[in-house]
């Protein structure tokens, strides 16, 4: 096993790894911008450096920072978190070339992973089921475009090969507005992710997101854990998840998440991953994969045991996978809300002092979250501030638990949108099962 991991990122997902590694003997480094001196994680390190001012291009974004840091402490490996540079291929190389290991795929599959384009092109020849579209970026020829736009019929959606987070994709009802729609998508992708590559899909028009987590070591042998509902979303971001999918049969999830282990084998993914998919009418759809931890990782630990971060780092190091897929079982359900700082109506970023801090726990609750009472939210990061993940022996049971912990829970000083999960854990349509993509924003309406 490792001696010593860098964390290369902040706030909850952090303090996440740190116990991961802490759970396994390694001895951690915090590296931090000039803005989170007083980080849980930071505090609880071996070490700590910090690597630049607030600006995350001046710290967590710089490559060169890092490194130093790694050097300088000496670290065996370099954990990524998500979001930051968790998919940067180039920066996958850098940590490889530079000696350390980094704790994820090597950067040849970040590269063919993390440009949507080529996935999809690669999961097609395993036969992963894809949407209609372009099939490669569109080339500047309009007459080309309205013929491939025409083909799929509209509604199409434009998608930035380099987009992320919900960004750098624009709905097109109809033909006349194709033009103007594709000249705005190219230049919004152009500035947010140096790529001004964009592709045209199929816009399904009431789908769920239903995603599958796998698990994969350097030797080929890999199981999938599942999937997960995460189709509570505000502009293409996630709100709220849960694991196993509302619905999905047991014959289906093993059919679909062989084929995501197989997709692994053949583009050799070490790690684990996320294959996203659109489910409309009994169909599944690949969108994208994430070749990273994610923000709602902890529904599919609740419901199957396995701790994905200390299995992660452990076939990072090297080792082979203990896990069989006939070990893996699903146990109940699992619901994660996440916890910004903002608004609950507007939606407006709310940093500031938290005052006082008083998470909710008992049976089946577990709060991933690096507040405490006296720490200041800054102003420059994501709002993701905790996350609740409550597990039941039923879905019914995990929503309730839900109901009960938020209405436990207390974040004073800064504004949260726990109002808004209370409202979600008591919404008929939610309880039912029968939301979409879509609901939420209708609800907000
Ligand atoms: P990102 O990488 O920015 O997260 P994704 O490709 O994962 O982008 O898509 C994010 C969300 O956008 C999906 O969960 C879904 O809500 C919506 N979306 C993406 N592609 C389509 C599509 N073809 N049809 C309908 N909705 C889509």
């Amino acid at each position: 096993m490792f001696d010593k991991v860098l964390i290369a990122n902040r706030g909850e997902i952090a303090l996440r790894i740190l116990r991961a590694c802490r759970d396994l003997g390694i001895k951690t480094v915090a590296v931090h911008s000039q803005a989170d001196r007083d980080l849980l994680h930071v505090r609880l390190a071996d070490e700590s450096i910090c690597i630049g001012p607030a600006k995350p291009l001046d710290s967590y974004l710089n490559i060169p920072a890092i490194i130093s840091a790694a050097e300088v402490v000496d670290a065996v490996a370099i954990h990524p978190g998500y979001g930051f540079l968790s998919e940067k291929a180039d920066f996958a190389e850098r940590v490889e070339k530079s000696g350390f290991i980094f704790i994820g795929p090597n950067s040849d599959t970040i590269k063919v992973m993390g440009d949507k384009l080529s996935a999809i092109n690669a999961m097609k020849k395993v036969g992963v089921p894809c949407l209609p579209g372009s099939n490669g970026p569109l080339s500047g020829d309009l007459t080309l475009a309205k013929k491939i736009a025409k083909q799929v019929g509209y509604p199409i959606i434009l998608k930035a090969a380099g987009g992320g987070g919900g960004r750098g994709m624009r709905v097109v009802n109809t033909e006349a507005s194709l033009k103007p729609s594709i000249s705005l998508t190219q230049q919004e992708a152009a500035a947010a992710f140096q790529d001004d590559r964009i592709y045209i899909e199929k816009y399904l028009e009431n789908p769920r997101h239903v995603e599958f987590q796998v698990l994969m070591d350097n030797f080929g042998n890999g199981v999938h854990l599942g999937e997960r509902d995460c189709s509570l979303q505000r502009r293409h971001q996630k709100v709220l998840e849960e694991s196993p999918a509302f619905g999905i049969e047991p014959c289906v999830r093993e059919e679909l998440g062989a084929l995501c282990i197989e997709a692994c084998r053949e583009i050799g993914y070490r790690g684990v991953g996320t294959f996203e998919f659109l489910y409309e009418k009994g169909e599944f759809f690949f969108i994208e994969m994430n070749t990273r931890i994610q923000v709602e990782h902890p529904v599919t630990e609740m419901v199957t045991g396995i701790d994905l971060v200390k299995e992660q780092l452990k076939v990072a190091a090297g080792e082979e996978l203990k896990i069989s897929q006939k070990d893996v079982t699903y146990n109940g359900h699992a619901i994660e809300c996440r916890i910004n700082a903002e608004d609950a109506k507007t939606f407006r970023p709310s940093p500031g002092k938290v005052t006082y801090f008083h998470p909710p726990a008992g049976p089946g609750v577990r709060v991933d979250s690096h507040l405490y009472t006296g720490y200041s939210v800054p102003p420059n990061y994501d709002s993701l501030v905790a996350k609740l993940i409550c597990h039941g022996k039923t879905r019914e049971e995990a929503i309730v638990r839900a109901r009960n912990a938020l209405g436990e829970f207390v974040i004073e000083g800064i504004c949260t949108n726990i109002s808004l999960h209370l409202d979600l854990v008591s919404d008929a349509t939610f309880m039912s099962g029968n939301h979409t993509i879509n609901y939420l924003e209708s609800k907000l309406r």
